[in-house]
């Protein structure tokens, strides 16, 4: 970024001066400012209209003018700006009937907090209730969040980042093998056997087992077809929920309203954020089935935050879900994926150092390798967390000088845009990125 505008403007020094950055080196710590939205584009001050194909942290499904969406949070803002949680509003009360709606299975009954990470949390104490258990099971290759439990139930390198005397890990959260043949020693049916055996060993203490049914940010890995409901019927047979956080793939990202869906799985939990308003306000939600709700109308739900259920937020997101029906973006994100496959998978021909292409609908990624023959990445899982230059960030830098915006990261180029986008939106990131991967090309290994 700083080839293209070396020179910080006033805005952009006082939010260097003013603001500490997210996860980094306060020195590597430069943003560029923007100014204005257009479409499925962020433009800067400098006048760089950039296409994002990456929706920012992969949630701002809808673009950024959804109008209606503005029209609903001014409304609310002066009908009923806020009130607390023991209040009912109409915002909440019409989001939690459309969650149970669209979400799969028996869910039914929503608790609502600001973000993904404490959905995460709240899932975790919703289960310990339920179950009277107390483990959470996770996978290696995750991310569920930065607050203490989250971020120990992932298996991200920024759990381990500040070492165990700053940062220790939060008691109680376990880790299992990914189904990834892609990179994992063991194949996706020994890697679900492992799973079994592992909550067979643990005699019964795990409440729950947390995936995202298709990984976003620790490189977009698809699980093969029956894996999710297989994890299910094992977690079931040891008395241990199926939480889904939907977080990155909830509301259509992956051409079906829930990843869940898109692999016939009915988890007992489901964790969502982003997409919930495309990112016009925060707002988070964990759902539950209908049976775990029950539980709970005579037993202590022991969680409140003052902002669960804000009106402002629950009307962002009922006017999002009306934006995501009525333009049918879901059918959009379907065809739009399948055109963005073909063409991503024309680019790795093309390309030797595109290793594999994965994922499903706009939630795709392409694997870089140093060898055309092997799977070896020029990314350390380590080197995320370093301020080190990578060859990963040098292609994400071109496309940017190319201005297409992809989200980087484990050796993998995210491609994950609005579910607004046209095929001519595809084609100019398909160019973008054309051009940006001859510099992986020419890093590869002779
Ligand atoms: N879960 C998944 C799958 C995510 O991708 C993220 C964020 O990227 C989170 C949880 C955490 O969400 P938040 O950053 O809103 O806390």
């Amino acid at each position: 970024m700083e080839k293209q505008r070396p020179e910080r403007n006033e805005t952009e020094r006082l939010d260097r001066e003013y603001t500490l950055g997210t996860w980094t080196r306060q020195r590597d710590f430069d943003p560029t400012q923007i100014v204005d939205t257009e479409g499925p584009r962020i433009v800067t001050a400098d006048g760089d209209s950039i296409l994002d194909f990456s929706s920012q942290y992969v949630c701002t499904s809808l673009g950024y003018d959804a109008e209606r969406i503005a029209d609903a949070v001014s409304e609310q803002i002066r009908e009923v700006p806020y009130v607390s949680p023991g209040w009912s509003t109409e915002p909440r009360a019409k989001l939690s009937e459309k969650l149970a709606d669209i979400t799969p299975g028996s869910l039914k009954k929503t608790f609502y907090s600001t973000s993904g990470t404490e959905a995460n949390e709240v899932a975790f104490k919703i289960a310990r209730a339920y179950t009277g258990k107390h483990k959470i099971l996770s996978r290696y290759r995750s991310y569920h969040g930065a607050t203490a439990a989250s971020l120990s139930a992932s298996g991200d390198p920024r759990r381990v980042a500040q070492g165990p005397e700053i940062q220790p890990e939060v008691p109680g959260m376990i880790k299992g093998p990914d189904p990834y043949a892609y990179g994992s020693s063991l194949d996706p049916d020994e890697s679900l056997e492992y799973i079994d055996e592992m909550l067979e060993l643990e005699g019964g203490t795990v409440a729950g087992v947390l995936v995202e049914p298709l990984v976003g940010s620790n490189g977009v890995l698809t699980p093969p077809d029956d894996y999710l409901p297989r994890l299910q019927e094992i977690a079931r047979d040891h008395g241990a929920l199926l939480i889904c956080d939907e977080v990155m793939t909830g509301f259509g990202r992956t051409g079906e309203w829930f990843a869940s869906t898109l692999y016939d799985a009915e988890p007992d939990i489901i964790t969502m954020a982003k997409g919930l308003t495309g990112s016009y306000q925060p707002l988070a939600a964990t759902t539950v089935t209908e049976e775990i709700g029950e539980y709970f109308e005579d037993n202590l739900l022991n969680q409140g935050h003052t902002f669960s259920g804000h009106p402002v937020a629950c009307a962002a997101g009922i006017a999002a879900i009306d934006t995501y029906e009525e333009e049918e973006l879901v059918e959009n994100a379907s065809e739009m994926g399948s055109y963005l496959k073909s063409e991503l998978e024309a680019l790795a021909d093309r390309h030797p150092s595109v290793g594999e292409r994965r994922g499903v609908g706009l939630h795709q990624g392409i694997e870089l390798t140093k060898s055309e023959r092997e799977r070896v990445p020029f990314e350390e899982r380590s080197d995320k967390v370093s301020s080190k230059q990578t060859v990963l960030d040098e292609v994400g830098a071109r496309a940017l000088e190319n201005d297409v915006y992809f989200y980087t990261s484990v050796n993998t180029i995210v491609v994950t845009p609005p579910l607004t986008i046209t095929e001519a939106h595809v084609d100019e990131a398909i160019a973008a990125l054309d051009d940006a991967l001859e510099i992986s090309d020419s890093a590869m290994d002779e």
